[in-house]
């Protein structure tokens, strides 16, 4: 049976931020490596953090996977910057809604990049609308809750199963499919963004409060909550009073940070 883990990169939302008050949880957005024996055969995301990934001692296998949950800047922009996709020292499938080509053609070249990721010969785009097997992973997406539509993914393992949603509003009708598609996995990742107070301010934004967190992972029965997508102001002090009021509502709960395992 085979090794296989995920690895944070990178757990912030919406804009990369940088200094003293972010080291532990870090500035960096979101991306996860899935390392399958020894090798990174997919991301999930494609945010800053994603660029990081060789200085955390991650190796890419010769062809690797980005499973994007949907196009807005901080989940692409790891991809613009990411040596071995330039350089073609390996092949890449870049696997998201809608369509990812025409989407991130528009993206990642002139007049908003300096050079055209139209012109690199070793990636290739696919839409994606069921699951996909990788290296003995089970990638399978679902629909969330966030503006111009955005997948949650869940990964099933050789040994346990994650529930990634990191850009999720709650309290609309699609919570009830979403639980469908979580439960029973061991570990949900779930956007956490705002806390309560917060949330008024910003309906409509796409993102979740680590209440609705919460909530989600006792539903759907999960053994772990990792909070994610933290909000750019909130500081590391900030995301550990977060977790502890996350605590009284799911006992079993921490935050993303970068350098973070999870068996699969
Ligand atoms: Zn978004």
């Amino acid at each position: 049976m085979s090794n296989a883990h995920i690895t944070v990169l990178g757990a912030r939302g919406s804009i990369p931020v940088s200094g003293s008050r972010f080291t532990r949880y870090g500035g960096s957005t979101t991306c996860s490596a899935l390392v399958v024996d020894g090798a990174t055969v997919a991301f999930i995301d494609a945010g800053t953090g994603l660029i990081d990934a060789g200085l955390m001692g991650l190796e890419l296998a010769p062809s690797v996977g980005v499973f994007l949950t949907h196009y807005h800047w901080d989940h692409t922009q790891g991809l613009s910057m990411m040596d071995e996709m330039w350089s073609g020292a390996c092949d890449i499938c870049v696997w998201g809604p809608d369509d990812p080509q025409a989407i991130l053609e528009r993206a990642i070249s002139p007049p908003l990049f300096p050079v055209s990721i139209a012109e690199v010969p070793s990636v290739r785009f696919m839409h994606m609308d069921g699951p996909i097997e990788i290296a003995g992973l089970t990638i399978s997406p679902f629909d969330v809750n966030h503006p111009q539509g955005a997948f949650g993914y869940r990964i099933d393992g050789p040994n346990r199963s994650v529930a990634i949603v990191t850009d999720h509003e709650a309290g609309t009708g699609l919570d009830s499919e979403i639980l469908d598609a979580i439960s029973g996995s061991d570990v949900l990742f779930h956007d956490a963004q705002y806390l309560p107070r917060e949330a008024d301010a910003h309906i409509g934004w796409g993102h979740s409060t680590y209440v609705d967190a919460a909530r989600a992972a006792a539903a759907a029965g999960v053994n772990e909550l990792v909070l994610t997508s933290h909000n750019p102001d909130r500081s590391d002090v900030e995301i550990d009073e977060m977790v502890d009021s996350a605590r009284g509502l799911f006992r079993n709960t921490e935050a993303a940070r970068p350098g973070m395992e999870i068996v699969l």
